[in-house]
């Protein structure tokens, strides 16, 4: 057990943003909460996922960040994209990225989305109900489909199960109807689930595609797309399998699929969390109950809302390596659920005033971020432009 367990996972650092940048931008006085990052970072994590899966082609699924420079250095370095609304189409449309380039890969779309998507230029358009399949069809007669199927997230930190995916039975009643309409329904997908650290369900995922394949096949449909879809995990504070221990599992499961067969992936958080730090200051401290709380300019609201579904990110300070207590840690809003962590041991003497730096925060941090309650959304900054 133990040794599978050190074959599977990463034992080289990922990258991560260089904590002198970090130091620098803080001795500049930059206000806090700021977000922080690195674009050279972005170019190596797309070069490090298209290496170690050369047949599958990335699509930044571009919801984990949606920042125009992030979409600039991924298009320089060949990357696609996968959108799921008009604002997320235009602004990649802005930056002169091809229509047919662009996946949309929300399975449930509005008609007034779907016909502007179809007047752009959209080709490729997910389903993964017979309703929706009938309602791209009667918009676009001629889009290019591609099925969702349910699979297995164990392993995910945020399993996407459940809300969307299409069981066997389903497929089969959307195959039926596709082949009964005469739609091009030409792939298949699937999510593993975010932050997935279980190498095996990228395999189960393609084993069930091909298996929709052939029921596509038999239906006389023309199957010509897998995608794979998005999952690849980031280090924070568990061990994550490395994207070449993933790549060996996906390209032995795709190694018998004919060259007809387009083959994409949709990496959102592999790609742009581990860029970025976001840097919060320490507002204001209480001792509740006999536990110290710690309140940051930053919290659910600005930037931290995966925390709320168990999500675990690393914390450093100034005065790491001393003497250390579990801590609550809140932001700065009324709203009793923003509290990020609980029992998170922080330093005994951390106070107002004092800098928290979370790395590995490039991905649905600021993209979440809110008003709420008037406070700031984090500022961000930009390196190697
Ligand atoms: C969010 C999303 C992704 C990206 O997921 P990550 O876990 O960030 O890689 C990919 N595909 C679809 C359809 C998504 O909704």
């Amino acid at each position: 057990m133990i040794d599978s367990f050190s074959e599977i996972y990463d034992t080289h650092p990922e990258v991560s943003l260089d904590f002198k940048f970090v130091q620098e931008a803080v001795r500049n006085g930059t206000t806090t909460p700021f977000l922080l990052i690195d674009l050279d970072l972005v170019r190596i994590k797309a070069r490090r996922f298209k290496a170690a899966m050369p047949r599958v082609q990335p699509h930044y699924a571009f919801k984990a960040n949606p920042h125009p420079e992030i979409a600039k250095v991924l298009i320089e370095e060949g990357v696609g994209f996968e959108v799921a609304s008009i604002a997320e189409l235009d602004a990649l449309l802005e930056l002169n990225v091809p229509a047919p380039e662009i996946f949309y890969s929300n399975p449930i779309k509005s008609r007034q989305y779907l016909q502007y998507a179809a007047a752009k230029g959209v080709q490729w358009y997910v389903l993964d109900s017979v309703d929706e399949l009938r309602k791209i069809y009667s918009v676009k007669p001629d889009a290019s489909l591609y099925l969702r199927v349910d699979t297995q997230n164990l392993g995910s930190d945020w399993p996407l199960s459940g809300k969307f995916g299409a069981t066997l039975t389903e497929c089969k009643e959307i195959i039926q109807e596709a082949a009964h309409l005469k739609a091009d329904l030409a792939g298949v997908t699937f999510h593993v689930g975010s932050q997935c650290r279980n190498v095996e369900n990228w395999h189960v995922g393609i084993d069930n595609a091909k298996m929709v394949f052939d029921l596509m096949a038999e239906s006389g449909l023309e199957v010509r797309l897998l995608n794979i879809g998005g999952g690849y995990p980031v280090r924070h504070v568990k061990p994550i399998p490395s994207i070449e221990k993933i790549g060996e599992s996906v390209n032995d499961a795709i190694a018998d699929l004919p060259s007809s067969i387009r083959i994409m992936a949709e990496p959102g958080r592999y790609m742009v969390s581990d860029s970025a730090y976001l840097i919060s200051r320490v507002v204001g401290t209480a001792v509740r109950a006999g536990t110290k709380w710690v309140y940051l300019d930053s919290g659910v609201f600005q930037g931290l809302m995966e925390t709320h579904e168990g999500f675990q990110y690393e914390v450093y300070t100034d005065h790491d390596g001393q003497d250390e207590i579990p801590c609550t840690v809140a932001g700065p809003t009324c709203d009793s659920m923003d509290i990020m962590m609980r029992d998170e041991m922080l330093p005994a003497d951390l106070k107002e005033g004092d800098y928290v730096y979370i790395p590995n925060a490039g991905a649905y941090t600021t993209a979440y971020a809110s008003n709420f309650n008037g406070f700031s959304l984090p500022q961000v900054y930009i390196l190697n432009k």
